[in-house]
């Protein structure tokens, strides 16, 4: 997918949701995708994406004209399987795979999507890139939510299994709930993962789990950015712990090269 276009604001240290969270998992992946600006991905990263980017149009549809039910189910898969296509062709793809089970697997999952979620989805924004100014510091918050509802913020996950305490720990849905004030002038009710994860081969089952955000949650994001920034700054690479499940040749495409990395963990992957 294209990188979102952010305004600057003057006199601001801007930083993006991903890179806040990219920075969190891992200093050396933050600094890796920065500095060296590989287009580098795994095929599960491609999959996310290209659900994503079906959720949009289908989205987008329904935006423009709310008693529509957005694109059909044909059109749906349609987008997500052109879309991994174009990304898998413009990217280098860094862990193994076959490139048919992938394909039916985008396919699944964007069905699964069109069939259990959209219809439950009645968006009134969706990936807009929006910045808002961190309360007290001179930090620009960047963020491209999936989409918002009325007194909503929704993010589309496809892969990983969520759970109520993963939308609880989560430092996206908080960004966005900052960015969801910044376009409503108020406080989102709560905050949820439209979450679709495999169950078996071509299997797919979603799941939408809701969480809420209060005054102390963005009191904390406040502490947790700042010592992004200063971490950043002072140029502080820490790597992420072995056993997150993160850092894996599935899931990071910097696995075969890092050198956090040593060859007994590449054999065995
Ligand atoms: S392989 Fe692990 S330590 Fe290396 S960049 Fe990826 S997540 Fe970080």
């Amino acid at each position: 997918m294209p990188r979102p276009i952010y305004p600057d604001i003057e006199g601001y240290w801007g930083i993006s949701t991903s890179d806040i969270v990219n920075y969190l998992w891992c200093g050396a992946r933050y600094f890796f995708s920065k500095e060296f600006g590989w287009n580098r991905v795994t095929s599960r990263m491609i999959l996310g994406s290209a659900v994503a980017s079906a959720a949009k149009v289908d989205n987008k549809i329904k935006m423009i004209d709310p008693t529509s039910k957005g694109a059909s189910v044909e059109e749906v898969v349609e987008i997500a399987v052109e879309s991994f296509r174009a990304e898998a062709n413009a990217s280098e793809i860094m862990d193994r795979f076959q490139e048919g089970p992938m394909i039916d697997s985008t396919a699944s999952a964007a069905q699964a999507f069109k069939l259990n979620l959209s219809p439950s989805i009645k968006p009134i924004l969706c990936e807009e890139p929006i910045v808002t100014k961190l309360e007290g510091e001179h930090i620009a918050l960047r963020g491209t939510p999936d989409y918002f509802q009325e007194g909503e913020v929704i993010d589309l996950k496809t892969g990983k299994a969520w759970s109520r305490a993963d939308v609880a720990n989560s430092i996206q849905l908080t960004v966005y709930a900052c960015l969801y004030r910044e376009v409503k002038g108020e406080w989102p009710e709560r905050v949820g993962i439209d979450s679709i994860r495999r169950v078996r081969s071509r299997v797919w089952d979603t799941e939408r789990i809701y969480g809420e955000r209060s005054e102390s949650d963005f009191v904390a994001l406040k502490h947790v950015v700042c010592s992004v920034k200063r971490g950043i700054d002072a140029g502080v690479c820490i790597p992420a712990s072995p056993n997150q499940w993160y850092c894996s040749r599935k899931w990071c495409p910097y696995f075969m090269e890092c050198p956090y990395v040593g060859s007994a963990r590449r054999k065995i992957e």
